[in-house]
């Protein structure tokens, strides 16, 4: 049998258990147990002093469930290890608390609630963070002056989809002795892979694409052993770990994840050229269309397009909130990754807290609706647009 790198990511993630017990299973029981038995005091201690492997307490990490759904997160981002926890919010503040103490150097759109932890949190905490839109990249040398830095950014972006260089990115970055995290939620570890492009830390809401169906809410971090370890003390103290049930479910998710995403990328595709088709659509924000200016670069780091995309309807804010609310097939709910599409309004939702200027900045148009495109039969949803646009 080929090596487990040598793998796809469908072998790879549907083969990462071989559990073996006294009834055949090919899958492990769900350790629900937040406490472990020893034979005797000195057998604790040993665990305790470090000197033999072995759980003590489940919030610590220390579960089979729990290091078992990790043992398949780092492989499907061909990753040394990673933690996963009981949010995406979870795994990035423990990230950037334990990383991003001596600055952090944020790049482009970031999702509100990261946003949020950054002004709120960290910055009353002391912590230097700076914000660069995606326009001044080329600042981004001069942030970095003093070592140790943390470089964060999403790519593809929400809900423009903007897509930013990480190659280019980390070479800078390390240069400047500063370590790069890439949040890879919307492209999914099967589309692409910021580790194999130099990254230090990736991150992602498993609550997304990596639980796929809406009904767990998780998070996770793939790196080093050396980097994940500073992580592990601050997931531990801070409590945010996942609970053995939802991580058994999440690994269940995982095997499906590959062909779900392929079925992503296909629809959205499809989706996407429809609407450039459609009159009332000013411009469709898709990776993978030609038309889109980051395409090239798309194209060069990502395998695979994913399944979200944003358009632009005639007719501003109001129209876009008719053609929403029109909607049949599409659930009008934020979130995104499910097996449902879904569609929200940038400006009523994620960005409502912003004036209309600076949503423009951000290239978020007055009539943008952002669509999560769900594995309905994808005819389907282009006459669902259809009939909400005509
Ligand atoms: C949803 C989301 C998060 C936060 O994840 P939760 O699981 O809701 O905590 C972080 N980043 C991106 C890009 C997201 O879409």
């Amino acid at each position: 049998m080929s090596t487990s790198d040598q793998q796809g990511p469908a072998t790879r993630i549907i083969h990462n258990q071989r559990h073996q017990d006294a009834f055949g299973s090919p899958y492990s029981p769900v350790y629900n147990t937040t406490t472990y038995r020893f034979e005797n005091t000195q057998a604790l201690l040993d665990v305790i002093e470090g000197r033999t492997p072995g759980n003590l307490y489940t919030r610590w990490g220390t579960n089979p469930s729990i290091q078992e759904l990790e043992q398949g997160l780092a492989r499907l981002e061909q990753a040394e290890t990673a933690l996963a926890f009981a949010s995406g919010m979870a795994a990035i503040s423990a990230t950037l608390l334990a990383h991003g103490r001596q600055g952090i150097v944020c790049v482009g759109d970031l999702y509100g609630g990261t946003q949020e932890f950054l002004k709120n949190h960290c910055m009353a905490l002391g912590i230097d963070v700076q914000f660069l839109f995606r326009g001044e990249l080329s600042q981004l040398e001069a942030h970095l002056q003093a070592p140790g830095k943390l470089v964060y950014f999403e790519t593809p972006a929400n809900p423009n989809l903007a897509i930013l260089d990480i190659a280019a990115i980390a070479e800078l970055a390390h240069r400047k002795q500063a370590l790069v995290a890439v949040d890879n939620t919307f492209a999914s570890p099967v589309n692409q892979n910021p580790l194999a492009l130099g990254a230090d830390l990736v991150l992602h809401s498993a609550t997304k694409y990596l639980g796929g169906h809406s009904d767990l809410t998780a998070g996770a971090l793939m790196a080093s052993a050396e980097l994940i370890k500073p992580v592990i003390a601050w997931r531990k103290n801070l409590g945010q770990l996942i609970a053995p049930e939802t991580a058994a479910l999440l690994s269940r998710s995982l095997r499906t994840l590959p062909i779900r995403i392929r079925q992503h990328n296909e629809n959205a595709l499809a989706v996407a050229r429809a609407m450039e088709q459609h009159p009332a659509v000013l411009k469709v924000h898709y990776p993978g269309l030609p038309s889109f200016p980051d395409h090239p670069l798309a194209a060069r780091q990502m395998q695979g397009f994913g399944g979200m995309l944003s358009i632009e309807v005639e007719g501003g804010q109001q129209a876009a909130a008719r053609v929403a609310d029109k909607l049949q097939v599409f659930l009008l709910a934020t979130s995104l990754g499910g097996v449902e599409s879904l569609v929200s309004q940038p400006s009523a939702t994620s960005h409502h807290g912003l004036s209309r200027e600076e949503r423009l900045q951000r290239g978020i148009g007055d009539g943008m609706l952002r669509l999560s495109v769900g594995l309905e039969d994808a005819q389907d949803l282009i006459n669902d647009l259809h009939q909400a646009l005509d």
